[in-house]
């Protein structure tokens, strides 16, 4: 502590780059500092610390199993998170002087570089702007940050009652709730379903823009009797709930009845969420992947002809590539790719799906007899009678896809029903489409990528980064991910890239399917630390799923991926 005041003290008033001074590590007494990266300019990004406690007093079964280390280290990231805006003055100066920040969680627990819990200690890696008057050190301030405000934050965020503010309550419901989330998801397959959603979750959020729930009016969950299934939880004992079981189930309903609410849950029951949520016990099959038309985007080799018939011109599409996809081409490779990373449910909205890709009528079939889209309406039963994979489709307004579901449940004012008998006697009432050659559907061929096609060169330097949520960086690529809806945080885009320059650096030509699994599989047990980042300090990373690491590679413009040899 009189190290870290007494360099301070000396540097005071000088230039700014003096802070380089404080490099290194630093006994405060209940914790080390270590100031891993310090920033040259007021205004340049922030400098990176990380604190480590000298000792851990929590009560072990916070951590005991991988599931609930992943969910005790989201609850200190959040708490140090609030304790930072309780404790620390916020701006002290010109540029970011003053502010301090821990990577900012969304409502999913994941692995995360931002806390590290081992038995002996508690890590937490945070961002801290050195505080300057205009371009000089400001040694009073960074004396009051680090030395008075820090200590405190420290004490109450990640040191339990009754020396710090830890609640180990509040904790243990928070790795309780996820461990609950985790069981019931790994009992899916089991019980034969694709998802799970228990009474009196809450799955409509504040706002387009807000992931937290919404706070009035909303319609708690609840089953309809024929769906209700009732699991046992390690934790919470018997919930009951609705289980969507495998094969293809529409979600029918008017417009604004909740329909694509319930199948936003779905597409983000895949991760587990904090208390509170409201969608805690909303799981789907981890493997899910929500697939949508997305016009525009770049294709390299997907097989796309099981669902693609030759293209105009004699064009072949086992091996279909474009820059510039259709709302069509675009939502078959999407499947085609989710297919061969692996997946065993779709989740489908007609909202943000191609209509020419869902849906073909008797008059359309009638005067185009040279359509090469075998329309998704036709696909979805051998979908699940050839490969196994289950589909969900929410549809407003494509009667006939009556036909071919093996379940109804229609929405109605936010509340779900049983209508499939009713499906089947309007199906009769009304003639059903002309049925379709049973079809078998066949799996796309696996692709190879050649990591020389990925060019990560910018200037002298090779860049592999996320910006923001929606964007990856690669050398002077910037990939556009913002149509992938289960990418959840920045910190997920973050490890999307690093992962992808890993495997950049590494050359040669791999399979896309093994290659997104085994990265991932390889950064979970290694941890994301093993992604990189400037002397210890990792940057701000959370565990990405393999099916999104696959739809980052498939989108850069160049890449050159194709059949297997
Ligand atoms: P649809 O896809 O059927 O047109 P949405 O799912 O988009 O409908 O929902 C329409 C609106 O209703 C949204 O603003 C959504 O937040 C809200 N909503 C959805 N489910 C509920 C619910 N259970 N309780 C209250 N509001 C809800
Ligand atoms: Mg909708």
């Amino acid at each position: 502590m009189q190290r870290l005041g007494a360099t301070l003290d000396r540097i005071d008033r000088r230039g700014y780059g003096a802070y380089k001074d404080l490099s290194g590590p630093h006994d405060l007494g209940r914790f080390t500092l270590f100031m891993d990266r310090v920033q040259r300019d007021p205004f340049a990004p922030p400098s990176l610390v990380r604190v480590r406690t000298k000792e851990n007093a929590f009560d072990r079964a916070l951590f005991e199993n991988a599931v609930r280390r992943v969910a005790f280290e989201d609850f200190l990231t959040r708490s140090v998170e609030g304790e930072i805006r309780a404790v620390m003055r916020g701006d002290r100066g010109s540029g970011g002087s003053g502010r301090v920040e821990i990577q900012r969680p969304s409502q999913v627990v994941l692995p995360r570089t931002s806390l590290v819990v081992e038995p002996g200690n508690v890590e937490a890696r945070m961002a801290v702007g050195l505080p300057a008057r205009g371009r000089s050190v400001d040694a009073r301030a960074a004396r009051k940050m680090l030395l008075e405000e820090l200590p405190e934050v420290v004490r109450r965020s990640l040191v339990p009652a009754p020396e710090g503010d830890v609640n180990e309550e509040r904790a243990r419901l928070h790795v309780e709730t996820v461990g609950d989330a985790e069981h019931l998801r790994g009992l899916l397959p089991e019980l034969g379903l694709v998802a799970f959603v228990a009474n009196g979750a809450v799955l409509p959020r504040e706002s387009g823009a807000s992931d937290r729930p919404l706070r009035e009016g909303a319609v708690p969950f609840k089953s309809p009797e024929e769906y209700r299934v009732e699991v046992d939880l390690p934790n919470q004992g018997v919930v009951s709930g609705m289980g969507i079981p495998e094969g293809v189930t529409l979600v029918a309903g008017g417009g604004f009845h909740g329909k694509s609410t319930l199948l936003s849950a779905l597409s983000w029951g895949v991760y587990d969420h904090v208390p509170g949520d409201g969608r805690e016990l909303a799981v789907a099959r981890e493997d899910a992947v929500k697939i949508r038309a997305e016009d525009g985007r770049s294709v390299s080799g997907v097989d796309i002809s099981a669902m693609i018939g030759d293209l105009p011109g004699g064009r072949t599409t086992e091996d279909f590539s474009t820059s510039n996809a259709s709302g069509s081409t675009s939502q078959a490779a999407n499947i085609a790719e989710a297919l061969e990373v692996g997946t065993s449910l779709l989740l489908v909205d007609e909202d943000t799906s191609a209509t020419n890709f869902m849906i073909r009528d008797e008059r359309m079939r009638e005067l185009v007899r040279s359509e090469p889209i075998s329309p998704f309406i036709d696909l979805v039963r051998p979908l699940h009678r050839s490969l196994g994979v289950s589909t969900v489709v929410v549809v407003g307004g494509v009667g006939d896809y009556l036909d071919v579901a093996d379940r109804v449940i229609l929405l109605e004012d936010y509340a779900p029903s049983e209508a499939t008998s009713r499906a089947r006697e309007i199906t009769k009432k009304f003639p059903p489409r002309a049925p379709l050659a049973c079809r078998e559907m066949r799996p796309p061929r696996e692709r190879t990528v050649h990591a020389s096609s990925i060019d990560l060169r910018r200037g002298e330097r090779q860049t592999a980064r996320g910006r923001g949520l929606g964007t990856i960086e690669l050398g002077r690529e910037r990939v556009d991910l913002s149509s992938l809806e289960q990418l959840v945080e920045a910190g997920q885009t973050e490890a999307v890239a690093r992962i992808i320059g890993k495997f950049v650096g590494a050359g040669g030509a791999r399979g896309m399917r093994e290659l997104a699994r085994e990265a991932v599989a390889f950064v979970s047990e290694r941890g994301l630390d093993s992604l990189g980042g400037f002397d210890g300090h990792p940057g701000e990373m959370s565990l990405p799923r393999a099916q999104e690491v696959a739809a980052a590679i498939n989108r850069v413009h160049l890449l050159r991926a194709g059949r297997r040899l």
